[in-house]
């Protein structure tokens, strides 16, 4: 979508929208999300800081410092901790070895607090300055990043963490690519996604399935199940506002942890200048919010359906269990 346009949908208009997806302003708001999600359906979140683009180390000091102050406020916190942080809020386009120390500052309190870390992953300039950051760390460090199943590296990258133990939430990735280094239909990438999981499972990393598309889910399980493996190789996440409860609660059932995005902002000029970029960016976004919308409207109708959403369990399939 042309700049020009999205600049002219009132402030007030895409804050209405962004308002399902985001916790609210300030840290308390991303951390009584997580709460009650977990308090009422046992659902696990990881707590992100929506962010405008950083432009300077002053910037880029004062997210550090957001999140320093999040890990200590998540000390008294009895739900499971999780917070994902982009690479460019800790100065990755600024100064690598600065973003490194950064992370590494937020790994070691987060390794003290008994919290989990993902570092998201951005457009595909950031793709290797990342994967270099997480292998240059994870040795350290437990803590997983993000690979996108629209990317015709994705492969050679899953092989590239070979040893790593790696976590990995699989997703499609938000941002458009072109069409020389990336998939263009949205059926390629939910295959990949599915065959990706895959492929992960069998070199031992545990994957974060990332979709909020039902068949990718049922067979993103079935890679699990197949291969006999236990509950704890695999999760399923998903944005805060997505109207997906019905699958979400049959697979907390099943034994599966469910994990929402939870973004907070610190203000909401910087969550609505970050939502007009991401409009910029990806204009199906639009029509996927518009979905959503509906979505949220008929949820309490599809709750009330008593047959099951996900199919009966997989028996292990002997030829790939472990
Ligand atoms: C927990 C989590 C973390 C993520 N982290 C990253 C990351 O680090 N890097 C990255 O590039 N991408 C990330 N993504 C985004 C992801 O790559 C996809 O863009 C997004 O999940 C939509 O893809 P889909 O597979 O759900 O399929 P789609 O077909 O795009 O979406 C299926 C349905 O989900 C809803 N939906 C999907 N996306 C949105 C949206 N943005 N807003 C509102 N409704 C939506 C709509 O109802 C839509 O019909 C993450 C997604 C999740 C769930």
């Amino acid at each position: 979508m042309k700049a020009f346009v999205v600049n002219l949908f009132p402030s007030f208009f895409v804050k209405f929208f962004a308002r399902a997806y985001v916790a609210g302003v300030g840290i308390e708001c991303g951390i009584k999300k997580a709460r009650d999600l977990w308090e009422k359906q046992k659902i696990a979140s990881t707590i992100d800081m929506l962010g405008e683009e950083v432009k300077n180390l002053e910037e880029v000091d004062k997210i550090v410092h957001i999140y320093l102050t999040l890990i200590e406020k998540l000390r008294t916190e009895s739900f499971p901790k999780h917070i994902s942080l982009k690479p460019t809020s800790l100065g990755i386009d600024i100064d690598k070895e600065i973003c490194f120390s950064n992370l590494e500052k937020i790994l070691k309190l987060t390794v003290e607090e008994n919290i989990t870390v993902t570092l998201d992953m951005e457009d595909s300039t950031y793709t290797d300055a990342t994967l270099e950051l997480y292998k240059s760390l994870r040795p350290k460090y437990e803590f997983g990043t993000v690979l996108q199943s629209r990317l015709f590296r994705t492969k050679d990258d899953i092989l590239g963490l070979a040893g790593f133990n790696a976590r990995v939430r699989m997703c499609i990735g938000v941002y458009n690519e072109d069409k020389s280094i990336a998939y263009t239909k949205k059926s390629e990438m939910k295959k990949k996604i599915v065959e990706y999981t895959g492929m992960l499972l069998e070199h031992q990393h545990k994957v974060d399935v990332a979709t909020h598309d039902h068949k990718c889910i049922v067979n993103a399980l079935k890679q699990v199940e197949e291969r006999g493996l236990g509950k704890e190789a695999v999760e399923f996440q998903f944005l805060l506002g997505v109207p997906r409860q019905r699958i979400q609660s049959e697979l907390i059932n099943r034994g599966y942890t469910v994990r929402l995005y939870v973004p907070f902002t610190i203000e909401w000029k910087c969550a609505i200048a970050y939502l007009r970029r991401r409009l910029i960016e990806n204009p199906s976004m639009v029509y996927l919010g518009g979905l959503d919308f509906l979505g949220r409207i008929l949820q309490p109708l599809t709750a009330k359906r008593k047959k099951s959403i996900l199919p009966p369990k997989q028996e292990p399939t002997s030829s790939i269990s472990s």
